[in-house]
């Protein structure tokens, strides 16, 4: 396996060299596989409902039973409308089966942004609308919050993209875990670079920040009064095509969940 994953990193390079853009293929990585497919304890039940029906927010949520007990997940994609991956792989999310707990899944959190493909929806970044010690500032805003408050997630994963790097472009925040203190940031960004970074891109290797709990965004809000354990995770559009920076995004997905316990993956099989 590692013979054949490098001589992709170097078919891909080749390909960069041509055409300015990175081009991971998509693999067949066993995490995925996991993800993917319902483990031995048997099948998944998904459920579907409509957040904030009636309103031009309208947008879907989609819960899913594992068959065992474990912990609940909440992935948001969609925050932002404009960052593709995030949407995409959330969308794909929907069709996962995890092993154990419930995995909560909203593709498409800010709809109008997502559908008019725009960064802000009609009230703004939705993503500045979580302030402490306030509820939250818009109409979306408190809806999203109701049906994080009702499901009480224990791990809660909010999926973006950058234009350029963290700490490497002046203010980008790409290649980037930010995640509450009790959250497993360096593990995920570790597992990522092993999983999804080519050696001959190092400056994409992802960084793992500790985030101030104080904030305005919804991983922030999540980590302060629900004391989940949370995520923001953000990939960059610098170098990357849409179909990596997609698996970069659904390998860290998939990562988090094995992490909190959701997914099992048996070991090196
Ligand atoms: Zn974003």
């Amino acid at each position: 396996m590692r013979r054949r994953t490098i001589l992709a990193a170097g078919s891909a390079l080749a390909g960069t060299v041509a055409a300015g853009f990175v081009s991971q293929p998509s693999g067949d990585h066993r995490l995925l596989t996991a993800a993917r497919e319902p483990g031995d304890a048997g099948e998944t039940n998904t459920n579907t409902e409509r957040l904030l029906p009636g309103t031009v927010h309208e947008t879907r949520l989609h819960e899913i039973d594992a068959p065992r007990d474990g912990p609940t997940a909440m992935v948001f994609g969609g925050i932002h409308g404009d960052e593709r991956n995030g949407i995409a792989v959330a969308r794909e999310i929907t069709e996962w089966h995890p092993d154990a707990g419930t995995l909560v899944v909203v593709p498409e959190t800010d709809r109008v942004a997502v559908e008019n493909d725009e960064r802000e929806g009609v009230d703004g970044n939705l993503n500045r609308h979580f302030p402490a010690d306030r509820e939250p500032v818009s109409e979306l805003a408190r809806g999203i919050w109701d049906a994080v408050e009702t499901r009480d997630p224990d791990v809660v994963l909010d999926l973006h993209r950058s234009l350029g790097i963290y700490d490497f472009h002046r203010q980008y925040v790409g290649q980037a875990v930010f995640h509450s203190p009790d959250a497993h940031g360096d593990a995920l960004a570790d597992a990522l670079d092993d999983d999804s970074v080519p050696w001959y891109l190092p400056f994409h290797r992802f960084t793992a920040r500790e985030t101030d709990l104080s904030g305005p965004l919804l991983f922030q809000k999540a980590a302060r009064e629900l004391e989940a354990s949370t995520y923001l995770f953000e990939t960059t559009e610098f170098l990357l095509d849409q179909p990596t920076r997609n698996e970069m995004t659904r390998l860290a997905a998939a990562r988090v969940l094995e992490l909190h316990g959701l997914l099992e993956t048996g070991g090196d099989a």
